[in-house]
């Protein structure tokens, strides 16, 4: 359930205590999701490297932890502590389980310029602990927004039938887009971010020469996220097992 402005009930008070709980919010939980508890919402997201506009939806209620349904997932941690769950066994590398995730394993996050992405729901913990510790060490918004996550198969089929038109042949086509069925997208846990510059072959190399790009090759792995050489923007999360 989103909450915003203009809520209320048994789950905004859930909401308010668990922001007083962190300190962003004073006074009582009444339940009444106004102009106060919108202020806190705020502060929590920017705290958490979110998108800051007052409403709860999934990605807040998941960095929250317990104000929405389902159990609490790890939250990250200010000093980077973070400790990714694995996925695949034995992980470790770019995904090789390109299945698509159950419906109730997906959660929307806030992509760049106001757009929604869908990634799994531990892809999208990961990121979010990921950007925290990246705005931290100076890489500012809007730098590793979401552009893109999950794809389902048919929809991989326009992007590759529309690439195979581009580049002229499926071989050309298939360094930059894979065939339907084989995109680690369909798993949920790969994510095309915002890296200055448009998500195009022709800026590869060039993203490769930024600050963000040198972040993401010294950090990204931390937190599970695992590169493609030819794609700057395009990192896997499947973190080994321990
Ligand atoms: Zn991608």
């Amino acid at each position: 359930m989103t909450l915003r402005r203009g809520s209320s009930g048994s789950a905004v008070r859930d909401l308010q205590s668990r922001l007083i709980d962190l300190g962003h919010l004073s006074g009582t939980a009444d339940g009444v999701f106004g102009p106060k508890t919108e202020r806190a919402v705020k502060d929590f997201q920017s705290a958490r490297g979110l998108t800051a506009d007052g409403v709860v939806g999934p990605m807040t209620q998941a960095a929250l932890g317990g104000a929405g349904s389902g159990p609490a997932p790890p939250r990250p941690h200010p000093s980077g502590a973070f400790v990714p769950t694995a996925v695949e066994n034995p992980g470790g590398g770019r995904i090789t389980d390109k299945s698509e995730p159950a419906t109730s394993e997906m959660v929307t996050v806030a992509g760049h310029g106001g757009r929604d992405v869908r990634l799994h729901r531990l892809a999208a913990e990961a990121w979010a602990a990921l950007t925290v510790t990246a705005r931290a060490d100076g890489i500012a918004e809007p730098l590793l927004q979401p552009m893109s996550g999950y794809r389902s198969v048919a929809e991989q089929q326009s992007t590759w039938q529309r690439a195979v038109e581009r580049y002229g042949s499926e071989q050309a086509a298939r360094r930059w887009v894979a065939p339907p069925g084989n995109s680690p997208h369909h798993s949920g846990r790969a994510v095309d971010c915002w890296m200055g510059s448009s998500i195009n072959s022709a800026n590869a190399d060039s993203q490769r020469g930024t600050a963000v790009w040198r972040w993401l090759d010294a950090n990204a792995s931390r937190f599970g996220f695992y590169p493609y050489s030819a794609e700057p923007w395009h990192w896997e999360y499947n973190p080994p097992t321990r």
